[in-house]
């Protein structure tokens, strides 16, 4: 049986470690060496629990998707991360790593954003706790994300747009980090998922681990064993799904698919299928897959799924699709939206349009009619509106 945790260096496999500038050691030193016991904590885990519980809405329901189940002929539930406070399961992240910053005596915090959902989870845990937040955003993704920059000022923040490069996620990220470096003392840098320097894709993985903690008990009461045969989930960064294979991560029984952006296909070159097309190297502190050419230079990937347009993903993801742990669907934005658009009829839950990457799965795989089936159903379809409206 594999090991898929974080080594005490840093890597899952040839996976993860900390590539940054020296001037940032110190302070990631500093993070690695007590994230784990501060989250150990007592006091810790109280305020973060009863955050999680009176603020975010959680535990988020496990709902019994009947007539997807007739469907697909398997026992079909549906983790409903949609119900969050902010709409996706981003705001759990936002909360502990506040919550740890603040126990660091930080004062200041930053982001980096692409959609600007993690961009808003953080705003508004700022907002929450009354701290400074700069959130760096591609002048790009400023235009696109109207909404979401709004909400963000109202939150209080202040949204820097970014002009270098490509004016998207990468670039915002670069500026981002070299904020980082010349407010090394009183700046906690919040990432979005479980990427960037160890220990953030562990630390990650740790906050949203919630998920699976919840879903063993959700499970245990519904079907007598805490556990699912499958369990689906889209990545991105991927923490959505980190968080929820996460105490199932060496339970072989539990078969974890897992949903990567196609876009217009793979054999396209509008794509952000990383774990398929990915090659090694390092992005954004770490060592993992990345969507880059010959020469090296990141390729701007491409979805419909704003959440899923990254040119990077997770080291444990890189690791778990190469060791088989994880088998790696790549879903086209047409194969999502015909999902979004059935679970809508069925069920009646808008998803959000990351979210319906891992409900394309179900056409993918055949399943038993007694196998139970676990979708982490990441978020609601609110802010993708206007594309399923472009659609119908
Ligand atoms: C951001 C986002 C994702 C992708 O991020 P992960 O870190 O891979 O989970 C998925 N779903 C929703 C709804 C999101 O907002």
């Amino acid at each position: 049986m594999g090991n898929y945790n974080v080594n005490e260096n840093g890597y899952y496999g040839n996976f993860g470690g900390a590539y940054i500038p020296e001037i940032l050691y110190g302070n990631v030193e500093r993070l690695r060496n007590s994230y784990l016991e501060l989250m150990k904590e007592s006091s810790f885990r109280e305020e973060f629990s009863s955050l999680l519980h009176d603020y975010a809405g959680r535990p988020t329901a496990l709902y019994f998707a009947r007539r997807l189940s007739g469907k697909y002929g398997a026992k079909i539930y549906l983790k409903r991360e949609d119900l969050n406070h902010t709409g996706a399961h981003k705001i759990t992240n936002a909360l502990g790593q506040v919550l740890l910053a603040r126990r660091m005596g930080k004062t200041r915090i930053i982001a980096e954003t692409g959609a600007g959902q993690h961009g808003v989870a953080t705003a508004t845990v700022c907002a929450l706790f009354g701290m400074k937040c700069l959130v760096y955003m591609g002048k790009l993704d400023v235009e696109r994300q109207h909404l979401n920059v709004q909400k963000m000022k109202m939150l209080g923040a202040e949204v820097i747009p970014v002009t270098g490069g490509n004016m998207t996620l990468k670039d915002a990220t670069n500026d981002a980090i070299r904020d980082w470096c010349c407010n090394p003392s009183d700046t906690f840098y919040v990432i979005g998922s479980t990427i960037g320097p160890h220990p953030y894709p562990d630390m990650v993985a740790r906050l949203q681990s919630v998920i699976s903690a919840e879903i063993k008990r959700q499970l245990e009461e519904k079907e007598g064993r805490d556990y699912p045969d499958y369990l689906l989930a889209c990545v991105g960064g991927g923490s959505n799904a980190a968080g929820a294979f996460y105490h199932y991560l060496d339970n072989e029984k539990v078969q974890f698919l897992v949903a990567e952006a196609a876009g217009k296909g793979v054999d396209t070159d509008m794509s952000a299928a990383t774990i398929q097309l990915g090659r090694e190297g390092i992005i954004h502190g770490c060592r993992t897959l990345i969507m880059q050419n010959e020469d090296g230079q990141i390729e701007e990937p491409y979805s419909i799924s704003a959440g899923l347009d990254y040119p990077g993903v997770g080291p444990i993801h890189a690791f778990m699709a190469r060791e088989g742990r994880s088998q790696v669907f790549a879903v086209t934005d047409e194969e999502a939206l015909e999902a979004a658009f059935e679970l809508t009829a069925l069920e009646g839950i808008i998803p959000a349009l990351e979210s319906s990457h891992a409900l394309g799965i179900l056409r993918k795989q055949q399943f038993k009619k007694e196998d139970i089936v676990v979708i982490n159903l990441s978020g609601r379809g609110d802010k993708d509106m206007s594309t399923y409206v472009q659609y119908i």
